[in-house]
């Protein structure tokens, strides 16, 4: 923080200045404590000149001479020429210079006016730096090349883009050519282009300032106040080693007219163009370590330190201020030995006979009548002139000569003006004290990560100093984070600074989690309903990883079921189908009904049945009356030669007797008187039915035996004649009565015939003998015989 007001740098600084002030003015008074010089650790840091080789093709430099002009007019060029810059250098050195010198300072101005005036890029090194291009190699040795090359670089502060870097670069033809190095800032020339005019715009502002002056002292002075108040020594970057000083260019106006802080090169090259650009001859110098100016005024030189002069308060100190070498050698053996020119200087420099009267204080002392000013000077002989009317004491006129305390009427005259002078000597710098009224007004806004800068103007004596104003910081507001998704990253938490938008924490990307596959099972399609195949999806973010496809149903398989026909008792069905796999009835059997038996009646046995012509079942439905037996009153009859016709008599199965002519009726056959075989048809009626037919016969008339006659071993049987209705006899024997054993049967089919030999019997066997007639008849075609009864036995015994 840049706080001039209440700076008072360090602790060391303080207490030197306070034994300083013991040594010089004997005087106590503590208000002086911080003006005076120290006699240690006043900061230097001027940075030796860091040097670098290269080496470079015999073409690789710029050739001044020829292509210069036309050069530069290919490049935008600010609006300041390269004469309006070059009176800020110093031709001090230059004038002292040989031809062969001379010669190298043109050079090295004109390429350097080349780089401040246009865009024209820097070389970039092959260590990443920038340097200068190379000019063509110089005839100079090359330790006369670096004598005149680091005057030039102290005489031309304007040029503020170069570092403290010396590049050597040597040619193949041995030549040396010694250039600058550029801060990596400036190396572009567009951007360098943007620096130059933030530059000029200072300078200009400050020379308003400076040129409202009357007097080059009043100028000098100003000069020298504006940069102790503007800037602060930069301590940081010396502690570190100047490991900052790429962003800092400490070794560069730029540091004191574009920052606040900077060094001794900074402090001493600002005052060096400042001083040059209001027509005062100023040159810096160098010691091993330090670097300050020599100024001519009023045709003397004088050394001025602004570095040693800033002693960190808004009381800028004057005590290196217009003075002499010898002052410097003799105020302390640190000055001495930090203001040794080093040895190329040796033989350029001025003299500096004359010394300035060192600056008076200005005391106020508070009592009980009131504030009370006191003035003192460590010379003795000087007298103090001091103005209230805010005039310069240095002319006469209102200034009036210090001889003892006054009281101050601060309200009356709030600013007093202070000037020391003796014969011989300078006049020394003019010092106010004032009551300061400072008004604040904001140069730049502070930003998140920049300071901003307040100036405070006294309205009273026109001081002021600036103020820095802290980095705000930045408003963070937080990122959130986006958690990653299966298929879009996500970012990690992060902030920016609502603000300025700047990303204080980066969000980084995570990367997508992919997914988590889970398997959609297939479903089987079905007759009816569809399936669908295998497929999967994500069980975070249901996403369908692969996609079910409909698998179509697959339809019935039909199976026929057959007809089943209907039978008498049983139901059938018509055909129909299912299918086989589900076993949905596609087309539905319909039952046929039972056919029902296709009955044929029919009577047995006194009872009605039925029977079924398809299946043949039966069954009893009912019981009848019937006929049972039919009897014929006589079924044989001997012929007589009369008609027989036997009576019928018909019983029902009830045992009842049937009446002819309501339930039956008789066909007679015809003729009934000759022997034969007879039927008679009954024919049933009213509840009866079926025909019947029974026969009867007639039988001829049979005989007798007439006689029989034993013989031997034979008989002789003979019978009577019998010839009506008669075809002829039948004559059977036996051994017994009852014609069983041995029975033999003759037939006589003569009906004349009525004698028989029975031989080749047994001897003196009994046998029995019986005969009867037959008639041959024909009954439907067939020959039959109808009997007769038999005769009467007739037995015989054989003989022997
Ligand atoms: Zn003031
Ligand atoms: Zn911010
Ligand atoms: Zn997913
Ligand atoms: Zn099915
Ligand atoms: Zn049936």
């Amino acid at each position: 923080m840049h706080m001039k007001r209440t700076k008072f740098k360090t602790g060391i600084l303080a207490v030197v200045f306070c034994s300083l002030t013991f040594l010089f003015s004997g005087d106590g008074n503590s208000i002086y404590a911080d003006e005076i010089l120290t006699d240690t650790e006043l900061p230097v840091g001027r940075f030796s000149f860091e040097e670098k080789t290269e080496e470079a093709d015999d073409e690789d430099y710029e050739s001044v001479e020829e292509d210069d002009a036309a050069e530069q007019s290919l490049f935008r060029m600010t609006g300041i020429s390269a004469d309006d810059w070059e009176k800020y250098g110093s031709d001090y050195f230059y004038e002292q210079l040989s031809d062969e010198e001379k010669k190298y300072w043109d050079d090295l101005d004109a390429i350097c006016a080349k780089y401040l005036t246009t865009e024209t890029d820097a070389v970039t090194t092959n260590t990443g730096t920038y340097r200068m291009k190379a000019i063509s190699g110089s005839t100079l040795e090359k330790e006369k090349q670096k004598k005149v090359l680091r005057m030039f670089r102290y005489s031309k502060p304007q040029y503020y883009f170069l570092n403290a870097t010396i590049y050597t670069i040597t040619y193949s033809n041995k030549k040396v050519s010694m250039i600058f190095g550029i801060y990596p800032a400036f190396g572009k020339g567009a951007d360098r282009m943007e620096e130059t005019e933030k530059v000029k715009a200072q300078v200009d502002t400050w020379q308003k300032q400076i040129d409202e002056c009357s007097t080059e002292d009043e100028k000098v002075q100003t000069i020298h106040d504006l940069i102790i108040q503007k800037v602060e020594y930069n301590h940081d970057l010396v502690n570190s080693d100047f490991a900052t000083e790429n962003t800092e260019y400490s070794q560069s106006v730029y540091s004191v007219l574009c920052t606040n802080k900077t060094v001794c090169a900074g402090y001493a090259q600002t005052f060096e163009m400042m001083c040059n650009g209001t027509g005062i001859d100023t040159v810096a110098v160098t010691s091993f370590d330090h670097e300050w100016n020599k100024i001519k005024l009023e045709n003397n030189w004088y050394n001025v330190d602004c570095t040693w002069d800033d002693n960190g308060s808004d009381n800028v100190g004057y005590t290196y201020f217009l003075r002499n070498d010898d002052y410097y050698d003799t105020s302390s053996s640190y000055s001495k030995n930090h203001h040794a020119e080093e040895s190329y200087w040796e033989g350029y420099l001025p003299a500096t006979e004359i010394d300035s009267v060192g600056s008076p204080w200005i005391s106020v002392n508070e009592n009980a009548s009131g504030s009370k000013i006191g003035m003192s000077c460590y010379n003795e002989e000087a007298e103090i002139y001091y103005t209230t009317d805010k005039s310069n004491p240095v002319t006469s006129g209102t200034r009036m000569l210090y001889q003892s305390d006054f009281l101050w009427n601060s309200s009356e005259y709030p600013v007093i003006k202070a000037v020391a002078m003796e014969d011989g000597k300078h006049n020394s710098a003019v010092v106010t004290k004032c009551l300061h009224n400072y008004n604040a007004s904001i140069l730049a806004d502070a930003a998140c990560e920049k300071a901003g800068t307040r100036e405070y103007t006294c309205t009273i004596c026109g001081n002021s100093y600036m103020e820095e104003i802290p980095a705000t910081g930045h408003t963070v507001v937080i990122d959130p984070e986006v958690a990653a998704a299966c298929e879009t990253a996500g970012i990690t938490e992060g902030s920016h600074c609502r603000v300025c938008g700047k990303v204080l924490v980066e969000q980084t990307v995570i990367p997508a989690t992919g997914h988590t596959p889970v398997t959609d099972d297939a479903v089987a399609a079905a007759c009816e309903t569809t399936g669908l195949t295998e497929g999967s999806h994500c069980s975070v973010c249901e996403k369908v990883l692969t996609e079910q496809t409909v698998i179509p149903a697959a339809g019935h398989v039909t199976v026929t079921d057959a007809a089943v026909e209907a039978a008498c008792e049983t139901t059938g069905l018509t055909e129909g189908n299912h299918c086989s796999v589900c076993g949905k009835v596609l087309t539905a059997q319909n039952v046929i009904p039972a056919t029902g038996h296709q009955w044929n009646e029919y009577k047995e046995s006194g009872k009605i049945k039925r029977k079924c012509s398809v299946c043949g079942k039966t069954e009893t439905v009912g019981t009848y009356l019937d006929v049972k037996k039919i009897q014929l009153s006589k079924t044989t009859y001997a012929y007589d030669g009369k008609a027989h016709m036997p009576t019928i008599k018909v019983t029902n199965t009830a045992g009842k007797k049937l009446k002819k002519g309501t339930d039956y009726k008789v066909k007679k056959p015809s003729g009934r008187k000759n022997a034969g075989i007879y039927t008679v048809t009954i024919v049933m009626k009213g509840k009866y039915s079926g025909k019947y037919q029974k026969t009867f016969q007639i039988v001829p008339k049979g005989t007798v035996i007439s006689g029989v006659k034993a013989k031997k071993k034979a008989f002789t049987v003979s019978w009577n004649k019998q010839t009506n209705q008669t075809s002829g006899y039948q004559i059977q024997y036996a051994l017994d009565a009852k014609f069983k054993k041995s029975v033999v049967t003759k037939s006589i089919n003569n009906t004349k015939k009525t004698k028989l030999d029975v031989s080749k019997l047994k001897s003196k066997k009994k046998y029995y003998i019986r005969i009867r007639s037959y008639k041959t008849v024909k009954v439907n075609g067939k020959s039959q015989k109808v009997y007769s009864d038999w005769s009467k036995t007739k037995a015989v015994t054989t003989k022997k």
